[in-house]
C-alpha cells in the first residue's frame, strides 16, 4: 500500500529509517520546520536550518527513494525572544518561494503566552498575505484544549485564510470535535508514549468519520517511530475497514490536502 507521511522531522532520522520507510511503502513526506531541542541563538541559525530543510534533506530522501517536501515558519518554543522572531520572520518569505516548501508551519502555541500568541498572528498575516497553506502545532496535554480555542479563534481573524487551508495537528479526543466542528482539517499523531495510539486514533476515526483528517508520525529526535502510520493501517485492516478505506485515511486525504499546494506531488 502506498503511505504519505505528512508530518515528519526527517532531518532528526537516520537514513536506516528512509529504508525502511520506502520498504514500508512510504515514499512521500512533508517536513514541518520545528523546534531543534536547543534555542537557535541568531537568524543566521534560521536560515542554516531552512536551507538544511529545503535542499539537503530533500536532496538526502531522494538517495533513498523518497520525495520530501516541508514547511517553513518558526516555532513558538522560539517565540519569546520577539527581536530575533522578527529577524526570522523577515528571511521566511525567500524561504517559501523554493519548490518544495508547502506552506507556513509548524505554527500554533506551546505555553499559551502572550508572545507566542503575537508571532503566530504574525506568521497567519504572513499566510494570508502569500495565500499559503497552514499547519499547526497544538499544545500539550492540559493546555491543548485552551490553546486549540485560542488558535482557532486567532485564523478566524484573518478572513483570507479559509478553514479547509489549515490542518490543526496533534488532536485528541477532547479537541478533536472542536477543530472539525470549526471547519479545519484534522491531524491525529500516533506517538509511543504519548498522544495517541494506534487504537485511540483509530477509535477516533470511527467516532469522527475519515473526512478531512490525516494520521502521522511526527517523529523527531524524541521517542518516535516513523513506521507509526503503517502500524496505524494494521489496526485499521484487524478491525475489518475496507482497503480503499484504507488507502484514504493514508494516502488520499494527505494528498488531497497537500495538494492546495501546486508545489506538492507524490
Ligand atoms: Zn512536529
Amino acid at each position: 500500500m502506498r503511505f504519505i507521511e505528512p508530518h515528519i522531522h526527517m532531518v532528526s532520522r537516520t537514513t536506516d529509517d528512509y529504508q525502511a520507510m520506502a520498504l514500508a511503502g512510504i515514499r512521500t513526506v512533508s517536513e514541518p520546520a520545528f523546534w531543534a531541542g536547543f534555542d537557535r541563538g541568531s537568524a543566521q541559525g534560521f536560515r542554516d536550518y531552512f536551507n538544511q530543510l529545503t535542499m539537503t534533506e530533500r536532496a538526502r530522501a531522494a538517495l533513498y527513494g523518497v520525495k520530501h517536501h516541508c514547511w517553513i515558519c518558526l516555532n513558538p518554543k522560539e517565540a519569546e525572544d520577539l527581536t530575533l522572531a522578527r529577524e526570522v520572520l523577515a528571511i521566511i518569505p525567500e524561504f517559501l518561494d523554493r519548490p518544495s516548501v508547502l506552506g507556513i508551519g509548524e505554527i500554533g502555541l506551546n505555553k499559551n503566552s502572550r508572545n507566542e500568541l503575537t508571532v503566530l498572528e504574525e506568521h497567519l498575516a504572513l499566510a494570508e498575505q502569500r495565500g499559503e497553506l497552514v499547519l499547526v502545532h497544538t499544545p500539550h496535554l492540559e493546555d491543548k484544549l485552551k490553546g486549540t480555542r485560542l488558535i482557532i479563534d486567532a485564523i478566524r481573524n484573518f478572513k483570507g485564510i479559509t478553514p479547509d487551508r489549515v490542518l490543526i495537528d496533534h488532536a485528541e479526543e477532547h479537541t478533536a470535535g472542536v477543530i472539525r466542528d470549526a471547519g479545519f482539517w484534522l491531524g491525529l499523531t500516533l506517538y509511543p508514549t504519548s498522544k495517541c495510539s494506534p487504537a485511540r486514533a483509530i477509535d477516533l476515526l470511527e467516532t469522527h468519520g475519515t473526512d478531512r483528517v490525516w494520521l502521522n508520525s511526527a517523529a523527531d529526535w524524541g521517542i518516535s517511530d516513523p513506521l507509526a502510520t503503517v502500524k496505524a493501517s494494521e489496526e485499521m485492516r484487524r478491525r475489518g475497514h475496507p482497503e480503499a478505506l484504507i488507502e484514504k485515511v493514508f494516502f488520499d486525504n494527505p494528498r488531497a490536502f497537500l495538494s492546495q499546494s501546486p508545489k506538492f506531488s507524490v
